[in-house]
This record gives structure tokens, C-alpha cells and sequence, in this order.
């Protein structure tokens, strides 16, 4: 059984360290992907990617405890700024490859679940009948003429990417812009029509973006096995696929998946 909240489940990709970050509080939770880093880019900035992805986590959830009654984009604006500040004057935040990350926030307040989404990270809402609601920020899939470099993995140019990073028409990360913050997808839906919440990394949402899944499939392995039995699906799917040069980045991504049970919350 998945619990309330499910154990997290972070795990690497079997080839580089965990860019992935979770955390958990009395009625939030968020996931964090790292995002930036592109061969011989410094991004202008020292610091390595998951530095910058633990520094959003950390005033992601102070300001998430400290401050219930602000809008979530107020909060991941906030928190975005105390990050720059963190960064000192050895980095240029004005540089278009910035180091940052994608996000996937869930809040309970009042009778009502809220959500913040940017990136590639989801938010996928089971409400116990039909097929789950998923929030997944896909612009960077959509980017129209989008030219792919064919390197150690496929990935858009960083010149292209430099031109449609944080800017409108383009795709938004956490990290050096705060007004991300007022382009990130956010709704909220009431607590009592909603039975269990899953975000989740894009490491995990691959299985039903590549791999043919539907959320009920995927909600219905956590029940059964835990998170544990969505990361090895993730893993057996991957290694099994026969051409993984057809998608755009890597083989293997770092995976991270938060469940929160609505029942249990009530319990
Ligand atoms: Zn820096």
C-alpha cells in the first residue's frame, strides 16, 4: 500500500549523480529536476546543478511552511530570488543557460488541493473514477523548428536553447528568473473530490509519455508494489526499449515519484 504520503522515491540515473529533490511537509509536498547543464556551457555560474536544486528546495519548503496564506507563485517567486541571492557575484544569473530547475508542487489549504507545475515535472490527480487528470508542463516538447544536436545523447542546441530559455513563447525553468514564477501551470481543485495525488519527475512520466502506460496503470502498480515498483518499471521499460536514440535526452534520467492518499490524509 502506498502511504500518506508515499515513501519518496528518488533514484539516479544508473550513469551520474541524482539531480532529482524531494520534500515533504504538514500539507505540501514538492519534487525538484534539475535543469541546465549543457556540455561546455558554464551557465555562467560556479555552482553544480543539484547546488542550485537544493538551494530552490530549501526556500521552497521554509517559505512553504512559513507562509500558507501566499499563492504558490508568490512562494516559488520568492524562493527563486533568495536562490539568486545565494549565488554571490562570482555567477552571472543574467546568463541565458542558468542553471535551474523543474518543479512540481502540491498544496492542501482550505478545502482546496493546489498545484504548481513548470518543466517537465507532473501532477497527475486520480479522483476515483475514470482515467487520472495529469498537469505536465510539455512547452519544451512543443517548441516549434526546435533543432536537436545529435552528441553523446540527442539534446536541442544550447544556442537555440539560449534564445527560448525563461523568455515568453519559450519554456520556463526555477532558477535565475523569477518571473517563472507567473508562468508556471497552477489550479486547485476540492481536497474532498480528489483520492490520490501522484508528482513525479520526468524520469517516471516517461512511462506514459514513451512507453504506452496510463496513470490508472501507473497508480495502480504504487498500490500494489510502492514506488519502489514504479522506479524498476521505469528501468525495465528503458532497458528494453530498442531504440532510445529516438527520444530527445537520456537513456536513463533520475526518477523521483511523491503519492499522497486523500483518504489517509483524512484519516
Ligand atoms: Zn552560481
Amino acid at each position: 500500500m502506498c502511504t500518506a504520503p508515499t515513501r519518496p522515491q528518488p533514484e539516479a540515473a544508473p550513469d551520474g549523480p541524482n539531480e532529482d529533490h524531494f520534500a515533504v511537509g504538514d500539507g505540501w509536498a514538492l519534487v525538484l529536476d534539475g535543469a541546465g547543464r549543457y556540455p561546455n556551457e558554464s551557465g555562467g555560474c560556479i555552482h553544480p546543478v543539484t547546488w542550485v536544486v537544493a538551494r530552490l528546495g530549501a526556500h521552497l519548503s521554509r517559505h512553504l511552511a512559513e507562509r500558507p496564506e501566499q499563492p504558490l507563485t508568490a512562494i516559488a517567486r520568492s524562493a527563486i530570488e533568495a536562490t539568486m541571492a545565494d549565488h554571490g557575484p562570482a555567477c552571472d544569473l543574467s546568463h541565458p543557460l542558468s542553471p535551474g530547475a523543474t518543479a512540481a508542487i502540491i498544496r492542501l489549504r482550505d478545502d482546496q488541493v493546489e498545484w504548481l507545475v513548470v518543466g517537465d515535472c507532473a501532477v497527475v490527480i486520480d479522483q476515483g473514477q475514470g482515467e487520472p487528470t495529469s498537469i505536465i508542463d510539455d512547452r519544451v516538447d512543443r517548441l516549434p523548428g526546435a533543432p536537436v544536436v545529435e552528441g553523446r545523447v540527442r539534446t536541442y542546441s544550447p544556442a537555440y536553447v539560449a534564445t527560448i530559455r525563461n523568455r515568453p513563447g519559450g519554456f520556463w525553468v526555477l532558477g535565475a528568473a523569477p518571473a517563472a514564477a507567473e508562468h508556471a501551470l497552477t489550479g486547485a481543485l476540492p481536497q474532498r473530490s480528489v483520492t490520490q495525488i501522484l508528482r513525479c519527475t520526468d524520469g517516471v512520466s516517461r512511462l506514459t509519455e514513451r512507453y504506452g502506460w496510463g496513470w490508472s496503470a501507473v497508480f495502480a502498480l504504487c498500490e500494489e508494489g510502492g514506488p519502489e515498483a514504479l522506479i524498476r518499471a521505469v528501468r525495465s521499460a528503458e532497458r528494453d526499449d530498442p531504440n532510445p536514440r529516438r527520444w530527445r535526452g537520456k537513456r536513463h534520467d533520475d526518477a523521483t515519484v511523491v503519492v499522497l492518499r486523500m483518504d489517509q490524509v483524512y484519516a
